[in-house]
């Protein structure tokens, strides 16, 4: 793994206040993204790109998502130590290590087998409770849930009602949804006593499809 020096500490701390200032509060989230290294999961040639408040391509098509996302995603989710969180969309594994440092038990899974060999294996070298499967996120994992919170970091064209399944009563979903061609809205869902969702609206975001099945594309 790449080096943690004193020159990529400095421009996290940077990063974090751009992020703060752009309307992060949430402590907790804060402090995860100072403290996970965002360039060990770029090519080194890209460093200066590593601290830029913006989405980077990691190969197979797929982006590792930008810092402020990833931030207000994992606000919304409202982590608390512990939780069993499920992600879908593992990509570089960047947002599966901000949640783990967050405190939580993560389960993350991606479809593009390229990605999955590369990216489980470097998940395997850091502290953290992450388990990273190869799989159609649409299923979740259903032998391993019910989570406390699930997080799809790609543009879900539906709300899969298998996913739904999935989370504990007074669990939370947070989704983008692709509710026109161009941009998704942020959702947050909340699985109530009754089984029905209370839905809350975020804004627009822009993520790459979530698709269906296993791939090589
Ligand atoms: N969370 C990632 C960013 C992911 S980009 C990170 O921190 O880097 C979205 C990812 O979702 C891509 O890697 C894409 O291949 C994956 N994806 C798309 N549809 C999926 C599905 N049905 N199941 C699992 N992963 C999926």
């Amino acid at each position: 793994m790449q080096e943690d020096n004193y020159r990529h500490k400095g421009m996290r701390r940077n990063l974090v206040e751009e992020i703060k200032n752009k309307g992060i509060s949430d402590e907790n989230v804060l402090n995860a993204i100072n403290n996970v290294p965002r360039h060990v999961f770029l090519d080194s040639s890209f460093l200066e790109f590593a601290y830029q408040d913006k989405a980077f391509p990691i190969g197979s098509g797929q982006t590792i998502s930008q810092p402020f996302t990833v931030a207000f995603q994992s606000s919304l989710l409202e982590i608390k130590k512990s939780m069993k969180v499920l992600e879908i969309g593992t990509g570089s594994g960047y947002q599966a290590c901000v949640l783990a440092e967050m405190g939580a038990k993560v389960f993350t899974i991606e479809r593009q087998r390229k990605l999955y060999a590369k990216t489980k294996p470097f998940l395997a070298k850091f502290p953290y409770r992450i388990m990273t499967f190869l799989g159609d996120g649409y299923k979740g994992l259903p032998t391993y849930g019910p989570f406390d919170r699930i997080l799809i970091t790609a543009a879900a064209p539906e709300i899969p009602q298998t996913l739904i399944d999935q989370l504990k009563t007074d669990g939370m979903m947070v989704i983008p949804l692709s509710e026109n061609e161009s941009s998704q809205t942020m959702l947050r869902l909340t699985k109530q006593e009754d089984g029905s969702l209370k839905r809350e609206e975020y804004g627009d975001f822009k993520f790459v499809p979530m698709l269906k099945n296993l791939g090589d594309d």
